[in-house]
């Protein structure tokens, strides 16, 4: 368990180049430093597109502020008449964070206050960019305290803060005289407003809570979100909802309250950390905070729920593993009237491995009314391909449909049905097999899960070497017994693809490989160390990953066998070679225009998503953007290239933005009104 009060990180100037292992030093398996990375080059992009928001490992969307110095482009009597002002109105607001300070210092909660000061200190609001430059406003502005850097621009929220707002608005909050970069500014202190009075609000609701407390002191009265729901005009659940978040903060989540009552963090940012610890006893809790709060501000909310769940499992995988197993109790499938008229058919609580084997399969079926000419998106083939599952039906037009259904496996790749014993079928031990569908879909799609899923997991996780939490890209991050599961599924079916991902210390991918079938010849040539000695049942795999002799390219980290211990597979040889970060060898640069499918994927290995700011697009689906157009002499590398989706890539070449790729693989993002935002590249659980 992670007992530092908050990440260290770094952020994009961390990374001593001492933690990267040289050529000649194979990272031991089982280092922090190692992670396995099955994934296909064809995962379905429908998935994908599907969970854009809330699949994928990393949170590229860190910032860290290169300079607190307050900026030139007031004279010096503006800006001390400016601070003395602050200074005056904001005095109140310093006692009380020196109040509660003081509070937590007394109740031992010192380490994660420290961690909070770091954070609040000269920091900016929610979202909290770095400007690496000054714009000077050049007049003597309402809002000029607003601008980038300037005093009010990193103020925590707080009552005194309205004034300077309100003064910025004028009569008719049209900001006269207010540049871009401080109306940004401004926006961004009434959001840290917004966050102090919530913050406030649930601190008040603390204090009901307080006055009504619940049986044994514990919890609050059950009447409670009565009385609070008829004042508020809100129905019970949702009081019960600002009860239980009011709840958490004052009695877990010390951290997050004080970033909350600096506008650091948003109530749904709050609330999303509360939801995600609720089954963590305090000291958990904390520690589950400690781990996100240095770059919460600063991360999306998809971004930040999949880095507190990830989290909690880290702090304590059991519970995480005992959460999954109590809902799937609740498993069901449920049906609703849509808004529209039309109506909703979904299952809930289902096993993750058999819920992608499904989607995967109606995917499968998508394509083949594609192909039959069925008219439609991808979105509109595959709710008509869920439907015809479920319903035995086939929505292919007439006279479209093969004579012998299965004579094309298009959608799959091989042909499955009825695969050997062991393969195909089944996901897991005591799972139904998969049935073969009656009706024209029969013999089409191949049955089971297709291991067509990028993941990422750690080798201990996988070599039940240590409890880490592994993490499937489409479903978010999963627990370690889990990753395990699934990545056993994947191992079953021989279409599964095998990608090794070398992380350093802060989860940036530094080496890969992608593993290749070893030779036939080789497979019973040579016993496999680490596998259980008597007879291996196809339901427990060992995966095993060995040095295979071979020192690879240099500057790489090896050659690498990989079983995974099914009888019958054959074995992979995994050649790691290194991601550059810094100076390029251009080892990976394509002659043309065109960056080829190797280029493509490390670009992709190295950032997970999108590169444009908050984006989080799998970048499986991006395209590979050169930095310097290859037309203006810019290279076809990793060193002038880096995934965008359409969107991002619209972005890029409007007139009034700039985009640089920097030397380690941060893209940064300057804004038309002139402020910095820098995407990093993916942070892989460590
Ligand atoms: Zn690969
Ligand atoms: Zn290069
Ligand atoms: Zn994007």
């Amino acid at each position: 368990m992670h007992q530092e009060p908050v990440p260290s990180d770094p952020g994009r100037d961390g990374d001593p180049s001492g933690l990267r292992p040289g050529p000649d030093d194979h990272p031991s398996l089982g280092s922090p430093g190692w992670r396995l990375v099955p994934q296909s080059p064809d995962w379905d992009e429908a998935f994908l597109a599907a969970r854009a928001d809330d699949e994928d490992p990393g949170d590229p969307e860190e910032d860290e502020d290169p300079d607190n110095a307050p900026p030139p482009g007031l004279d010096d009597d503006e800006l001390d008449a400016l601070i003395a002002e602050a200074r005056t109105k904001g005095r109140e607001m310093a006692a009380e964070q020196a109040a509660v300070a003081e509070a937590w210092a007394r109740s031992g909660h010192t380490a994660v206050m420290a961690a909070v000061a770091s954070v609040v200190m000269g920091r900016r609001g929610p979202g909290m960019p770095g400007s690496a430059d000054r714009y000077p406003a050049g007049h003597a502005s309402p809002a000029a305290g607003f601008a980038s850097g300037m005093p009010l621009d990193v103020a925590p929220g707080c009552v005194g803060l309205g004034s300077f707002l309100e003064e910025a608005a004028g009569p008719d909050d049209r900001y006269a005289g207010v540049t871009d970069d401080e109306l940004i500014g401004v926006i961004c202190g009434w959001d840290r407003d917004e966050a102090h009075a919530s913050a406030r609000k649930h601190a008040a609701v603390g204090e009901l809570i307080r006055r009504r407390p619940g049986p044994e002191g514990l919890g609050w009265d059950e009447f409670a979100g009565r009385e609070l729901g008829a004042a508020l005009g809100v129905c019970f659940s949702d009081a019960e909802d600002l009860l239980s978040l009011a709840d958490a903060l004052q009695t877990r989540l010390p951290g997050t309250r004080a970033l909350f009552r600096s506008g650091i963090l948003s109530q749904a940012k709050a609330a999303i950390i509360a939801g995600a610890t609720m089954l963590l006893d305090p000291e958990e809790a904390r520690a589950a905070e400690a781990l996100v709060l240095g770059r919460a501000g600063s991360m999306t909310p998809a971004g930040l729920r999949a880095a507190i769940r990830h989290a909690v499992m880290q702090v304590n995988p059991g519970k995480a593993r005992k959460r999954r197993e109590h809902a799937a109790k609740r498993a069901r499938v449920e049906r609703w009237a849509e808004g529209s008229g039309n109506a909703g058919l979904a299952g809930r609580e289902l096993p993750p491995a058999q819920v992608l084997a499904a989607d995967q399969r109606v995917t499968a079926w998508a394509r083949e009314l594609g192909k039959a000419g069925l008219e439609g998106g991808m979105d509109v083939l595959r709710a008509r391909a869920y439907l015809d599952l479920l319903l035995g039906t086939d929505s292919r037009p007439l006279g479209s449909a093969p004579d012998r259904p299965g004579q094309d496996a298009g959608g799959g790749g091989g042909p499955q049905d009825g695969a050997g014993p062991g393969g195909g079928g089944g996901s897991g031990p005591g799972e139904p097999r998969a049935p073969v569908p009656a009706g024209p879909v029969a013999g089409v799609i191949p049955p089971g899960f297709a291991g067509r899923v990028t993941m990422t997991i750690t080798a201990p996780t996988l070599l039940d070497l240590a409890d880490r939490p592994g993490e499937l890209a489409g479903l978010g991050p999963v627990d370690p017994a889990l990753a395990r599961d699934l990545a056993t599924a994947a191992a079953r079916n021989p279409r599964s693809t095998w990608c090794l991902t070398v992380t350093d210390s802060q989860g940036h991918a530094i080496g890969h490989g992608c593993a290749r079938p070893a030779p036939a010849s080789d497979r019973t040539s040579r016993p496999k160390p680490g596998t259980s000695s008597g007879p291996d049942p196809p339901a427990a795999p060992r995966f095993t990953l060995l040095p295979a002799g071979d020192p690879g390219p240099p500057g790489g980290y090896g050659t690498w066998r990989f079983a995974t211990g099914i009888p019958g597979q054959r074995d992979w040889l995994i050649k790691i070679g290194p991601l550059p970060a810094g100076d390029c060898d251009h080892r990976h640069e394509a002659r043309g225009h065109d960056p080829g499918v190797m280029l493509r994927h490390l670009a992709q290995v190295r950032h997970a998503t999108c590169t444009g700011p908050g984006c989080r697009r799998p970048s499986t689906r991006a395209d590979f953007e050169h930095n310097t157009p290859y037309e203006a002499g810019g290279r076809t590398c990793l060193c002038n290239g880096n995934p965008k989706c359409r969107f991002d890539h619209r972005l890029k070449q409007d007139p009034r933005w700039q985009v640089e790729q920097l030397g380690n693989g941060d893209v940064r993002w300057t804004t038309p009104s002139g402020r910095q935002y820098t995407t990093e590249p993916t942070r892989y659980p460590i």
